[in-house]
């Protein structure tokens, strides 16, 4: 296990730019011409990117590439980008990340590379995963090369940024058996929803629905990805859904996701109802990408009234725990909201969301200051208390 954390370009000014100006230099200067940068700040990692920017109407044809160090050690990396919460608007921005070779039959050799569609305009300020990748840096000068493309097509034109890429060092290696707890941990975590051998198994990584939701485990997808931003803020957590129909999910069982105590099982204003449970200990990813064991809870919205547990009782990882029901005065939009808190929040209040009202009374005003800084409150206050729950699953599997 390593926990380097390699960040090309921190200062992007490193990119590697390649034109295709079909060797016309007024093309070209054209293009070069059309840079711009701006800063932008990391809630997360509290430091600031210089992050360069294009109209996506530009017809360019520019590409970036960010590299992975040749001497960084084979094994699977999640790579991410930080999508900022400015100049970045395009729906369709392309990445495309190089992850192996395999031979020709003229006796070469063939870059195979995984394309990645993001849609930048629902991402604010977060660092965004491209996917996770099995990465052999020495098997080919390319291999883990993130290419990003400006070519969007898109009327009206939207803004295209090219923040910094990185490349986070997973914590197992393939081969290594992941059934086993890690050293570190005193339980593993499984999913809350799926059948026992699809929330026991291997845990999927990188699978989407439709380009863009995280699969969980079996069909079970996150609609409302950690971070996102939507109506009521940043998301805490995931909102793990069935596809099909809304009532697909309605009454499906949700099961401990390690071994705990409950602190709270009941009713929780517009929650519905509720189950938060602590957990003694789990792996948390820290902003530098390293693991720390530490306390957390697992909180379980919009379950069915009657609760399989109660405030006090221990339960055991994959003890039914109650099911699937409606936040309160719902008719429809069956969903588990499942979210791991990191402090101790949830103990003191169940119920916790962070605090909108700055942001709803900058409503209207979408380019104020307020809005901007309204939002960036909401975004601090669920980062301070709240983890990425598909990572937690995965580092603690
Ligand atoms: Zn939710």
């Amino acid at each position: 296990m390593t926990d380097t954390l390699y960040i090309f370009n921190e200062d992007p000014l490193h990119f590697f730019v390649e034109y295709f100006d079909q060797g016309d230099p007024e093309r070209r200067e054209k293009l070069e011409r059309a840079w711009q940068t701006f800063q932008r700040y990391d809630p997360l990692r509290r430091l600031s990117y210089k992050i360069w920017l294009r109209k996506s109407n530009e017809q360019a044809e520019v590409a970036v590439d960010h590299l992975l160090p040749s001497d960084a050690p084979a094994g699977r990396y999640r790579v991410e980008t930080f999508v900022p919460g400015v100049h970045a608007t395009t729906q369709r921005a392309v990445f495309v990340i190089a992850t192996g070779v395999r031979p020709t039959e003229t006796g070469g050799q063939h870059l195979e590379e995984q394309m990645v569609l993001v849609d930048m305009n629902e991402l604010y300020d977060v660092w965004y995963s491209l996917g996770e990748y099995y990465l052999e840096p020495g098997r080919h000068p390319h291999i883990g090369r993130v290419r990003q493309l400006d070519i969007t097509r898109e009327e009206p034109p939207t803004e295209i940024s090219f923040g910094p890429v990185r490349f986070v060092p997973l914590t197992k290696q393939p081969g290594e058996d992941d059934t086993q707890p890690d050293s570190q941990s005193t339980g593993r975590f499984d999913s809350p929803v799926g059948a026992p051998e699809e929330r026991q198994g291997p845990f999927p990584t990188g699978r989407y629905l439709w380009g863009k939701y995280p699969v969980w485990a079996g069909d079970w997808f996150d609609a409302n990805p950690f971070l996102f931003w939507y109506s009521y803020g940043y998301h805490t957590g995931a909102d793990l859904n069935l596809p099909g129909v809304s009532s697909a999910d309605k009454g499906k069982p949700i099961y401990a996701i390690g071994d705990g105590l409950v602190t709270y099982a009941g009713k929780a204003g517009s929650w519905g109802y509720i189950i938060v449970i602590e957990h003694a200990s789990g792996l948390v990813a820290q902003a530098d990408g390293s693991l720390q064991s530490q306390m957390v809870y697992s909180r379980y919205g919009h379950v069915e009234p009657d609760i399989l547990a109660r405030a006090g009782q221990t339960v055991h990882r994959g003890q039914h725990i109650g099911g699937i029901g409606l936040a309160a005065g719902a008719t429809s939009g069956w969903h588990l909201h499942f979210d791991i808190s990191y402090t101790d929040i949830l103990k003191k209040r169940p119920a916790y969301w962070p605090d909108l009202s700055a942001w709803r009374s900058s409503f209207g005003g979408y380019s104020s200051r307020a809005y901007s800084s309204a939002r960036n409150s909401i975004m601090r206050q669920v980062v301070a208390h709240f983890i990425d729950p598909l990572r937690f699953i995965k580092d603690n599997h």
